[in-house]
């Protein structure tokens, strides 16, 4: 429980992390753009507003309502302009407007006016300076050229003055100066420093707000899921995982459903299992006890006969383990395939002359027809413990004429072995559970209790490793024909 809840808390927690850390590097991003970059682009875009300004007054020098022009031009766009004509012997102002706080065109001497204009004058009729004001010595300091320059680092408003310079037709110059200060604001600059910290503060609180929604959907199905894992665990297995929400999350849903599933067909399996090896070794063992008691406490009962039984339910115990431990050798995968060249038909033959001197007192026989030995690349110890077990069901449920007929027959490369009888047979709805294992269609039958139940299970399997077929035609009250079959070479095809 306390796992889940730091699950939760971790998964929130740390997307919430991821999303400040996003915010912090977006803000930091815009701080470093308004800090470093903001002031150079506000300059910029300031001094080309006046470059153009002054060159469209220029134009209009003629007007008659000229210096209301510069008067409206300069109040609207924070602008000091100056604007004089400069004869050869003369010079006369034709408009002036003073509107910044520490221009410096109105308070710079005439000497130094006429600095800038020969400037201008040489430099095609336009010029460009830059200044800095400082406010504690009153002084205006040059950042870029020689003009007014004093050795300073002080750092007050910059601010241009661009002089443009036009000859007129009677031998004039029309002079025209702007002073603006290009440096932002410092109202204009608190106004973005608070707008960014407004901004920060609403990009945290988004960023909380997302990591909360986004991790409710990802972190409250996973805890669920987890309680329900736990359920499974315990042997629940009607738990429903769900398979709403992120697609991930629906999938991993289906996937424990899945799951469940098989848990729980596995669990049945092995209830069945143990249900059924347990029954099975009560019986033979019970008998076994109970013969050896009453050899032992009853004088006359020592005899032969008791002792046969004790012999046949041991041999009963010894098939069932036996079998037992082929199908799980065979189902775990311990068991291998081992291919080597052979004659089947002499192994097989000698496997039934074996089984026919066991069984001939009883009157049974087993008939091997073939036509001739077949050579083949098989799993050897695999087939014959195959062939025997169908040998071993025909003759366990053989008719009266106790005959069991197996024949081989090969066509195409593939070879088959039939095993016939004469028996009751199998009621055709009772075949298709006859594979599977622990399953005896009569219980009651008198020499069925031999049989452990796994042995065509112990077929199914072997043929499905092997890669061959198996089947069975069958008739109540006429017989059986079990057959498998199988390649003559066993060939490993390779899975993609
Ligand atoms: P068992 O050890 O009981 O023979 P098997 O898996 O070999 O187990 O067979 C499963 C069931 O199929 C048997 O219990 C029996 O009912 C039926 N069966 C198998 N072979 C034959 C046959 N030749 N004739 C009739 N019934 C058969």
């Amino acid at each position: 429980m306390r796992q889940g809840d730091k699950k939760q808390i971790s998964i929130k927690w740390k997307l919430f992390l991821y999303f400040l850390l996003f915010t912090a590097v977006t803000l930091a991003a815009i701080w470093i753009f308004q800090t470093f970059l903001a002031d150079r682009i506000y300059k910029s875009v300031k001094t080309k507003e006046i470059v153009v300004t002054a060159n469209k007054l220029a134009e209009s020098f003629d007007y008659e309502d000229f210096a209301e022009i510069i008067n409206n031009t300069a109040s609207e766009k924070q602008l000091c302009i100056v604007a004089f004509m400069v004869g050869k012997n003369d010079m006369y102002q034709v408009a002036s407007s003073d509107v910044l706080k520490n221009c410096v065109i109105h308070r710079i001497s005439l000497l130094n006016k006429m600095k800038l204009y020969y400037s201008a004058k040489e430099n095609d009729g336009e010029d460009l300076q830059r200044f800095r004001f400082d406010q504690r010595s009153n002084v205006f300091y040059s950042v870029s050229g020689e003009l007014f320059s004093k050795d300073s680092s002080i750092d007050g408003d910059e601010s241009v003055i661009y002089t443009v310079v036009r000859e007129t037709d009677d031998g004039y110059d029309a002079v025209l100066m702007i002073n603006s200060v290009i440096s932002p604001m410092g109202s204009t600059v608190k106004a973005v420093n608070m707008q960014l910290i407004c901004i920060s503060g609403i990009l945290v609180l988004l960023s909380l707000v997302l990591a909360l929604i986004i991790s409710s959907g990802i972190a409250k199905p996973i805890i669920t899921m987890s309680k329900k894992a736990k359920q499974l665990a315990d042997g629940k297995y009607n738990v429903d995982f769900g398979t709403k929400g992120y697609l991930e999350i629906s999938e991993l849903g289906e996937t424990l459903n899945q799951t469940e599933k098989e848990l729980a067909a596995t669990d049945a399996m092995r209830k069945d299992l143990i249900a059924n090896i347990s029954h099975d070794l009560r019986t033979p063992l019970t008998m076994i006890n109970g013969y050896a008691e009453i050899m032992r406490d009853i004088p006359g009962e020592n005899n032969a006969e008791n002792v046969q039984v004790i012999i046949d339910e041991s041999k009963r115990l010894t098939t069932l383990i036996n079998d037992v431990l082929d199908v799980t050798r065979l189902e775990n995968g311990a068991e291998k395939i081992k291919i080597s060249e052979f004659d089947i038909t002499e192994s097989v033959g000698e496997m039934l002359d074996r089984y026919n001197a066991l069984i001939k007192n009883e009157g049974f026989t087993i008939v091997f027809e073939h036509e001739k030995n077949i050579i083949v690349k098989q799993d050897e110890s695999k087939l014959l413990k195959v062939i025997y077990n169908l040998v071993n069901n025909a003759v366990t449920y053989a008719g009266e004429d106790k005959t069991v007929r197996v024949v081989q027959s090969e066509s195409l490369g593939k070879v088959k072995f039939s095993v016939y009888d004469n028996g009751d047979g199998i009621e055709a709805e009772k075949l298709r559970f006859i594979w599977d294992r622990y399953y005896k269609v009569d219980k009651e039958h008198k020499r069925a209790s031999v049989g452990s139940g796994l042995g065509l299970s112990i077929v199914r399997t072997v043929m499905d490793m092997l890669k061959g077929s198996y089947g069975v035609l069958s008739t109540v009250g006429a017989g059986s024909c079990f057959w498998i079959e199988f390649d003559r070479e066993y060939t490993e095809t390779v899975e993609n």
